[in-house]
């Protein structure tokens, strides 16, 4: 199915480190609105790892920043390696349970395997297999893939052929999915480059 991977406290630790660099190259950029100055402007986030990463629930600081212009203070939250957008779940627990799902089909054994509601991870499933091939992000990813990556096997057939080793394949992955994390940080594809 896929090799065994530690969604641990390390493997988090060096996510954070990701997502603190990502978000002070775009603190050194300017407010996308008025051009002004950003400022931090960190929000609370409560995330769930169910059974594959109950390290992943320490992640409860979300790195945003905010104009520091009066009468603009427009929010500009940068990419990020550990939440996929607003889902409850780390962005990690998103793949390997998606992954799962594909793998097992029976909701109850991807249910037990995850602790995961199925009907969560089937909404996942749809997510990779339907809004997901209509990104830019994965236009760019399976342009450089030959031969083309099968969708009905997505993550997994995205997530296998990014470089490296199972960890160095999730924080590549993971990476690549960055822009798709935040709709108010414009191209930011350009601020994840060579932060991972
Ligand atoms: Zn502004």
């Amino acid at each position: 199915m896929f090799d065994p991977i530690e969604l641990g406290r390390e493997f988090f630790e060096r996510l954070t480190e990701v997502d603190a660099a990502i978000t002070a190259k775009v603190a050194a950029s300017a407010c996308s609105r008025c051009g002004g100055p950003l400022h931090v402007g960190n929000y609370p986030r409560k995330p769930r790892g169910g059974l594959l990463a109950v390290a992943g629930e320490a992640l409860t600081v979300r790195f945003s920043l905010c104009c520091g212009r009066e009468g603009c203070r427009r929010r500009t939250t940068p990419p990020s390696v550990r939440f996929l957008g607003r889902r409850v779940y780390v962005g990690a627990v998103v793949i390997v349970a998606s992954v799962v799902a594909v793998a097992v089909a029976a909701a109850k054994a991807s249910r037990r395997l995850t602790g995961i509601p199925a009907r969560t991870t089937q909404r996942w499933v749809r997510w990779w297999q339907e809004a997901f091939p209509k990104t830019a992000v994965f236009a760019a990813l399976s342009a450089r893939l030959v031969p083309s990556v099968a969708r009905s096997e997505l993550p997994s057939s995205v997530l296998t052929r990014m470089p490296g080793k199972p960890q160095a394949q999730f924080e590549a992955l993971l990476g690549r999915l960055a822009p798709l994390t935040t709709e108010s940080t414009p191209d930011g594809a350009r601020f994840v480059r060579g932060t991972g």
